[in-house]
């Protein structure tokens, strides 16, 4: 099974792209996180912060209010008309005052909280208020300033306006507390009472001034004013009556006020049954805010309704999401170009290792002197030069070793024709061993056999001899006698062959010249056989040493192979006879070629053998007495012939 290829590109990539994603996706987390903790809580303590300015605004508006009544309370002529019941004298006083401070209510009861003078309603008069907790402090000599509520009945008696101005539709929403009655007629006051005394300081009775809530938006734009800086409409404050909203600028789904919606119902437990404030996420009306509730309490310590403010989370949530967006996006981007350096990176490190396989491979196919172009300021490019440096070693070692092939093969081809040469000379030396030992039992033979054959043969050679003489010419026997003469003579020829052959005779050791032996011999022989067609060719090298050696022995040697020349041409051709010096040893070569029928083959490793003839008369101990006579005198003989193409013996002699 081939196992799986990771080039090096990808695993730069992988190993580059690993910790830049986890850096990537906690960078994301972290600043998702961040954003979103930044952004909530930063909303969620905004707006913390503008309740308490919201509340500001509403005790702002109480001490208002305060003062316009202590002011008015503190006017000698409205002690004087109260203690004289000067109802013209109150309402020249009074109504002005409440308009131009924009008082709903201006009230002055006497000590037993009877109703003196309404500046809003001056008909309806007389009615006690000692039971508002507010005007008892007052009557007895405390400013007190809070928020009430009047009943429908109590806000009758203050004027017809503001019982319709009170009255608020109830409206269902999602998520609301709900709701038992339909409409709501009460008010909720901000309401400041305070005593009227005369000179000495004695309580005559007292002044209360109240603003109407409900339907009344100027507080609540104002706090909006000042928290949200104007016209930002995703904030938004308002003024509960117990749940239900009677002055707000949050606005329902078809961009009306949202006068009559109730608080959601964990609010409502929260704020308006336990009296706790609210800092969280809050659903108003129809979305989700950043939401701040403060309870308002009656002067009796009850909490009758709550302040609000608040901003949508929409526009909050809406820029988180463009934040996320525009981090992933730069996180994405940046991934993106670190894939693209590390890929870039990759290829530039993967291309020279690419190079370098490339070189290798021609390397190990057998190509020589490969060089890698690779020149990096790195690991790589060390690598590349030592490869460099290991391929030109290669080379030269290559070199070297053919070199030393061709010197061995040549010390084997010399080793080789020595050890020939050697097995040439030792088989050389057996054949000869072998014909030496054969030739010295044939000798010892022959020697044995012709002195046994000498003494009778003498006898019939003598007496064959007598024969003759004995015969007359006439005698027709004679011609037998002169048969066994010749064959006797033959047979005397054969046994001093034999005797030569046997070597018998000692040699005799002189000093003589071997051209004039030859030349002696030549002549000789053209005396005893006839030369007819041959012509005789002599070639002696004049300046040669005279020879030591026995002249009559040697004679025999160079007459036999003359005549052996001589048979060998029966229709004429050309003998040659020659000397020359053999080597500067001084060694003499004396040569005798013809151009007769040559030798075969066959018959080459046989010639000097004893008794080998192919000759009718021949006694086959011409060459074999020769190769003795040579021998004894430590030269050498051998003969060069081809069948058809004559042949030519040498004999060679040391001096
Ligand atoms: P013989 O002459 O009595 O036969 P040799 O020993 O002188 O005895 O010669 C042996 C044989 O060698 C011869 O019979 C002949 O066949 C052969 N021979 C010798 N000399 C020659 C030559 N010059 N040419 C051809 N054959 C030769």
């Amino acid at each position: 099974m081939s196992r799986m290829r990771f080039p090096i590109k990808l695993k730069l990539t992988i190993a580059t792209l690993i910790p830049l994603s986890v850096a990537i996706i906690i960078c994301w987390m972290a600043g998702v996180f961040i954003l979103h903790e930044k952004i909530s809580v930063q909303a969620q303590e905004k707006v913390r912060h503008d309740l308490n300015t919201a509340h500001e605004a509403y005790q702002h508006e109480l001490s208002r209010i305060a003062s316009v009544v202590r002011l008015s309370a503190s006017l000698p002529r409205t002690a004087d008309a109260i203690a004289t019941d000067d109802i013209a004298g109150l309402g020249t006083i009074l109504s002005p005052l409440r308009e131009s401070e924009k008082l709903d209510i201006l009230v002055a009861v006497d000590t037993r909280g009877k109703v003196v003078y309404r500046a809003n309603n001056p008909a309806c008069r007389g009615d006690s208020r000692k039971g508002n907790t507010l005007v008892a402090q007052a009557l007895r000599g405390n400013v007190t300033s809070g928020t009430v509520i009047f009943s429908e009945d109590e806000l009758v008696a203050e004027g017809e306006a503001l019982t319709r101005q009170a009255v608020i539709p109830v409206v269902a929403t999602p998520r609301a507390h709900p709701r038992r009655m339909s409409v709501e007629r009460r008010g909720m006051l901000l309401m400041v009472a305070a005593p009227v005394r005369n000179e000495s300081g004695k309580i005559l009775g007292s002044l209360y001034g109240a603003v109407l809530l409900n339907n009344n938006n100027t507080l609540v734009d104002a706090i909006k004013g000042i928290v949200f800086d104007g016209g930002e409409d995703r904030g938004s404050a308002t003024m509960f009556l117990w749940d239900l909203r009677i002055a707000t600028n949050v606005r329902t789904g078809n961009g009306s006020r949202a006068i009559g919606t109730s608080l959601s119902g964990e609010v409502y437990d929260r704020v308006i049954v336990k009296g706790q404030k609210w800092v969280g996420r809050a659903f108003v009306v129809k979305d989700w805010c950043f939401s701040a509730y403060e309870p308002i309490f009656s002067p009796d310590g009850t909490a009758i309704g709550s302040l609000y403010v608040g901003m949508q989370e929409a526009p909050y949530t809406a820029l988180k999401k463009q934040m996320s967006l525009l981090l992933t996006g730069v996180l994405l981007l940046s991934a993106l170009i670190g894939i693209a350096i590390s890929g870039y990176q990759g290829k530039r490190l993967a291309q020279p290792i690419k190079e370098l396989e490339s070189v290798a491979r021609r390397l190990a196919a057998g190509e020589r002197g490969v060089k890698s172009t690779v020149d990096t300021r790195d690991e790589i490019g060390e690598l590349a030069q030592m490869f460099n440096e290991m391929s030109s070693a290669l080379a030269e070692r290559e070199d070297r070793i053919q070199e030393l092939n061709s010197t061995l093969e040549q010390k084997v081809t010399e080793r080789t024709a020595e050890v020939e040469e050697k097995s040439r000379l030792l088989a050389k030396a057996r054949e000869e061993l072998i014909r030496s030992e054969k030739l010295a039992a044939i000798g010892e033979l022959a020697a044995g056999v012709g002195h046994e054959i000498n003494n009778p043969l003498a006898i019939i050679r003598g007496n064959t001899e007598l024969l003759q003489i004995a015969l007359p010419e006439s005698d027709p026997n004679r011609e037998e006698v002169e048969t066994i003469f010749q064959q006797v003579k033959r047979v005397e020829r054969i046994v001093a062959s034999l005797l030569t052959f046997a070597r018998r005779q000692p040699k005799r050791m002189e000093t003589f010249s071997v051209n004039a032996l030859l030349r002696e011999i030549v002549e000789h022989v053209s005396y005893q056989v006839p030369l007819d067609g041959i012509t005789v060719q002599e070639r002696y090298a004049e300046d040669l040493r005279e020879v030591q050696g026995d002249s009559g022995q040697l004679r025999q040697v160079f007459t036999n192979l003359i005549l052996n020349a001589v048979q060998a041409m029966p229709d004429g051709g050309l003998l040659t006879i020659g000397t020359m010096l053999y080597d500067e040893a001084g060694i003499y070569c004396v040569q005798v070629s013809d151009s007769g029928m040559g030798i075969p083959h066959q018959h080459a490793s046989q010639l000097f053998n004893p008794f080998f003839t192919t000759k009718s008369t021949g006694t086959g101990l011409g060459l074999s007495v020769s190769y003795g006579i040579v021998k004894e005198h430590g030269g050498q003989i051998d003969v060069r012939s081809a069948p058809g193409e004559g042949a030519t013996f040498k004999v060679l002699l040391p001096v």
